[in-house]
Order: structure tokens, then C-alpha cells, then sequence
């Protein structure tokens, strides 16, 4: 169960770059999820709320996008998607040398926040 630590990791950055922003309540946050990290979008939807309780991103709903894995040959300089029918490695010059290039990302892609001027401000009363 290593999404938990991804999350918290996710989360942190994600109210690192609401700091910059002034209100707004996060509505959607998105995920970019590599293949090859052997993240479970199912337990990352489903440690999320845990992760993000008495934050500013309660009530938000994480969005995971999967990243496929591709590699680029280093003998040819082709972008592939290893398959099994090439043995993973090159479909157009059989070379094994792949560079993997896509595939291992976590990383937060955007937010979406809702302004709906509703802002919680405390109003004294
Ligand atoms: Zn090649």
C-alpha cells in the first residue's frame, strides 16, 4: 500500500501551490499517473479524502490520468510503446536499448478551483 505516501506527497504540492492563489475552493484536482509507478488508481481515489481532511482540498475529487509507458530508441531515436511482440524494445531497428521516458510520472497536473465569491470568511457575528 505505497499510494498513501504518494498521496501525501501529492497533496502537499498541490496546498504548496494553493499558497500562491487567493480563495478559491478546489473543486478537481489532476493526477498524472505513469504505468510503470504500479499506482492503483483505485486506492488512490480511495486514501485520498483521508489525505486531504482539514485541508483546503476536503471536499475536492482527484482525477487520475494514466500515463502509458513509451521509450525512446537509442539506436534510432523512435518514440515506441514496448510491447510484449517486440520483446519491448524497438519496433523499427529491434534494438533493446530503449530510454524509458514516459511511464514513471506522479505528478500533480492542474486544479480546478470554484469561485463562486462564497468565501468563507469569518464574519464576526
Ligand atoms: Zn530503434
Amino acid at each position: 500500500m505505497h499510494e498513501m505516501s504518494y498521496i501525501v506527497k501529492l497533496v502537499n504540492t498541490a496546498l504548496d501551490s494553493l499558497k500562491d492563489m487567493d480563495g478559491g475552493k478546489v473543486k478537481e484536482l489532476f493526477v498524472q499517473v505513469g504505468a510503470m509507478t504500479g499506482l492503483e488508481p483505485y486506492y488512490l481515489k480511495k486514501y485520498y479524502p483521508e489525505a486531504v481532511r482539514g485541508t483546503l482540498l476536503e471536499g475536492s475529487v482527484l482525477r487520475v490520468e494514466l500515463i502509458p509507458v513509451e521509450a525512446c530508441c537509442q539506436d534510432c531515436g523512435l518514440v515506441y510503446q514496448p510491447t510484449r511482440d517486440y520483446g519491448y524494445g524497438c519496433p523499427a531497428c529491434g534494438s533493446g536499448q530503449g530510454r524509458v521516458v514516459h511511464g514513471r510520472e506522479f505528478v500533480l497536473d492542474h486544479m480546478v478551483l470554484e469561485m463562486d465569491g462564497r468565501t468563507n470568511e469569518s464574519s464576526g457575528c
